[in-house]
């Protein structure tokens, strides 16, 4: 029993503490947007990338919305005696545990995605315990990739071609800078694609198609995403951009595969919201704080569970055929692109300043939401109370 009295250490886009109460107060809200969205019955699921952010919001409408046997892919740190565990450890203790009162079967594997060792631990889970899947989702978002020869690519955020120069916001000061990202390296753009392109993804689909454990009409899902033009020197055009085109280029040929089993696989564009991934983009902090602003002024502001139970209700739940764009491609980001928003974020990026930050733009919700994601400023949650650390998660039950 480890109980303390757990505050927020943020240092910029990071945060070394997390409060398990309030990751699990976030669970639960989710899954009550899960269930009043989604209607219906999946069978299995397999989320790569369980833990937090999208993939987090997959596995909570897979499992609650659909009641689905749901497995999870993650790479947390769980509680050790100096400190607390991720938040995403703490989000799917809270998980677990009411899909366990719900009488839903969920379990998570906690480990390199990347690994063949997680792809073999999978592989047996698949093939004792849940059978063959019909639904599965990829949501990584990593730093680096290690191959089984040692082979260690970094993943970089940085533009290809010309540098950036342009407005950021800096997230320990809360200033409004102008910054300058030098672009990338042949070998640092290929680097970027090794972890965020097609390539595991594609690894993960094969290596089940071969095992037989693909259902007949599995559907596969990656996640990407476009945004707007003051990001796409360091988003779209840069060297995550590149590592985007491939996964999208990935779908193309994996729905072929998966034709074969009258299955489909495609990417879906989704909105952009606040992650631990998405606030380590430069630009992106800045851009969402104004895209935040006009979104809930125009009564349209979605977060990531919202999006995923539109993903499922509208294109790829039971019984649903996605609509897809010219490029094969779902877009959840349909109103975040919608021309009178971009209009509006875009003379309010020309307009804003560190003086004009909290009027113009919604900062103040970006930072709140960022602290939301570590379990602090929750609602209910009383921050002076010690709570238990040390919270573990269940093993599978092996025969
Ligand atoms: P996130 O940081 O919240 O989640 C990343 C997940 O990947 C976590 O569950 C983490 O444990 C897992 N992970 C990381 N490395 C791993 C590894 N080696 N092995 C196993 N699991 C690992 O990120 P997110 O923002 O939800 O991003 C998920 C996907 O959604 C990404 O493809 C991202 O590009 C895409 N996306 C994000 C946004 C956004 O604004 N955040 C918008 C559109 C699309």
């Amino acid at each position: 029993m480890s109980e303390q009295v757990v505050a927020p250490r943020i240092r910029g886009f990071i945060s070394l503490t997390a409060h398990p109460e309030g990751c699990a107060a976030n669970v639960r809200e989710q899954i009550e947007i899960a269930r009043r969205g989604s209607s219906g019955e999946l069978g299995n699921a397999l989320v790569i990338g369980s833990s937090t952010g999208y993939g987090l919001a997959s596995f909570l409408v897979t499992a609650f919305g659909y009641g689905a046997s749901t497995l999870g892919v993650c790479f947390e740190k769980e509680p050790s005696e100096s400190k607390t565990a991720t938040a995403g450890w703490y989000n799917l203790v809270e998980a677990h545990r009411l899909a366990e009162e719900a009488g839903v079967q969920v379990e998570t594997i906690n480990g390199d995605a990347f690994s063949d060792e997680v792809k073999r631990e999978v592989v047996r889970a698949l093939r004792d315990r849940f059978g063959p899947i019909d639904t599965l989702v990829y949501s990584l978002a990593a730093p680096r990739r290690r191959d089984a020869d040692g082979t260690i690519w970094n993943s970089v955020l940085k533009t290809v071609g010309e540098p950036y120069e342009g407005k950021l916001v800096d997230l320990r000061k809360h200033e409004v800078i102008n910054g300058v990202i030098e672009p990338a390296s042949e070998e640092e753009i290929e680097a970027t694609r090794k972890v965020m392109g097609g390539e595991d993804w594609r690894d993960w689909v094969e290596l089940l198609l071969e095992e037989g454990l693909l259902a007949d009409g599995c559907r596969a899902v990656a996640y990407s995403y476009i945004g707007p033009e003051v990001t796409a020197p360091i988003y779209r055009h840069g060297t995550i951009g590149r590592a985007k085109e491939d996964l999208e280029a990935t779908a193309l040929d994996l729905d072929r595969q998966l034709a074969a089993i009258s299955g489909g696989a495609w990417v879906s564009i989704n909105k952009g919201v606040v992650t631990q991934a998405s606030s380590a983009i430069p630009g992106v902090p800045l851009y969402l704080s104004l895209l935040f602003k006009v979104m809930k002024q125009h009564e349209i502001h979605e977060g990531p569970i919202e999006q995923i139970v539109r993903l499922f209700a509208d294109h790829i739940g039971p019984g649903r055929t996605p609509t897809l764009d010219d490029e094969h491609r779902i877009r959840l980001d349909d109103l975040e692109m919608r021309d009178d928003v971009q209009q509006e974020v875009a003379a309010l990026w020309d307009q804003v300043t560190t003086e004009s930050l909290d009027e113009l733009t919604d900062y103040a919700a970006y930072r709140h939401y960022f602290e939301q994601l570590f379990g602090f400023a929750v609602k209910g949650v009383d921050y002076s109370q010690p709570t238990e650390v040390d919270r573990q998660l269940p093993q599978p039950v092996t025969s």
